[in-house]
């Protein structure tokens, strides 16, 4: 079997287009113009390339964008102060505070210093009871990608085997609820789990959530299975000539796409779908601050 490829580039761009066109009639209908403010501390040069990136999409869907930069000795008391104003500014409606921080800083304090209604990358842990509960919550950008994905594929998840490998608070876990939610039998594997192989073989959705290039080989995946890839790992690429470097996932993509019936690229899978579904929060808070219907199809 060759699996259909997921392409998240192109999803990524659909979504995009809908919370523009839902923008759009935001302005027109009810003067309102949705405002993400991204929080960048210190020089971390993957960081600036991320928050350089989130702005530019930010303004192409008609929204407003602002962005903070903060020296990386900034003290905690200035960097809540900074997250207390956008909190208290009605034209901010989403704040998101780049990660990781500097050391000194106490990230979970930060992160639960942001407005829960305003937290649109669904870090604060109000928004992470919501989401184990059922309730209307802001949900994790590339959780909530990936779960977008999987359901324009398959349609209903209902009844289907998930295996999420990784239990990170900003993957794995959230991702396990989503899925969850969609009514999957989950099961969250990790690095003490026992024959992760046969675990593997198991499912019919496998999330790849770990942070070790090419890890889960084909003979791992069961005949027909989706693999959604959320790895990013950056390798050494001599072949491409000297100090040049290529991206690869957590799957080994050639081997598993060989078994796999659909599969996420790296890059061009879940990667795009985060920035959306960064956007897609961002309009969804905005419709909840202003009482008004959210937009179908972006939310969990
Ligand atoms: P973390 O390092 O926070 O978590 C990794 C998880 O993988 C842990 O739960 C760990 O288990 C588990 N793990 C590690 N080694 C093994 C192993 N040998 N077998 C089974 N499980 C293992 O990573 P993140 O969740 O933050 O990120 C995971 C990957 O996703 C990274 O490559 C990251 O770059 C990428 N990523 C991609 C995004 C995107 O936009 N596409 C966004 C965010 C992340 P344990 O808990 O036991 O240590």
């Amino acid at each position: 079997m060759t699996a259909t490829v997921i392409d998240g580039k192109a999803f990524a761009a659909k979504v995009r287009g809908m919370v523009g066109e839902h923008v759009a009639t935001l302005k027109a209908d009810h003067g309102i113009t949705p405002g993400l403010a991204v929080v960048l501390v210190g020089e971390d040069p993957a960081s600036q390339v991320y928050v350089k990136s989130k702005g530019k999409m930010t303004v192409e869907v008609g929204m407003k964008s602002v962005e903070h930069r903060m020296d990386a000795d900034v003290s905690e008391a200035d960097l809540l102060a900074m997250i207390d104003t956008l909190n208290n500014d009605p034209t901010i409606h989403g704040i998101l505070v780049q990660l990781p921080l500097p050391d000194h800083l106490n990230s979970d304090l930060v992160i639960n210093s942001i407005d829960p209604a305003k937290d649109v990358d669904g870090f604060h842990i109000s928004n992470v009871g919501l989401l184990g509960t059922g309730q209307k919550a802001m949900v994790p950008c590339t959780p909530l990608g990936s779960l977008m994905m999987l359901r324009d594929h398959h349609g209903s998840l209902s009844g289907m085997n998930a295996v999420v490998i990784g239990r990170s608070n900003i993957v794995g876990k959230p991702m396990a609820q989503l899925l969850l939610g969609d009514s999957c039998t989950v099961t969250i594997a990790h690095s003490r789990t026992k024959d992760l192989a046969a675990v593997v073989r198991q499912a019919d959705i496998v999330v790849a959530a770990v942070g070790r290039a090419e890890m889960v080989p084909g003979d791992w995946i069961k005949p027909g299975a989706t693999v959604i890839d959320v790895g990013i790992n950056r390798l050494d690429a001599p072949e491409k000539g000297e100090g040049k470097t290529k991206l690869v996932g957590d799957v080994d993509y050639a081997s598993c796409a060989a078994v796999a019936g659909a599969i996420t690229p790296v890059p061009g899978g879940v990667g795009p779908m985060t920035i959306a579904c960064l956007l897609a929060n961002t309009l969804t808070a905005c419709c909840r601050a202003n009482d008004l219907a959210e937009p179908t199809g972006l939310t969990a």
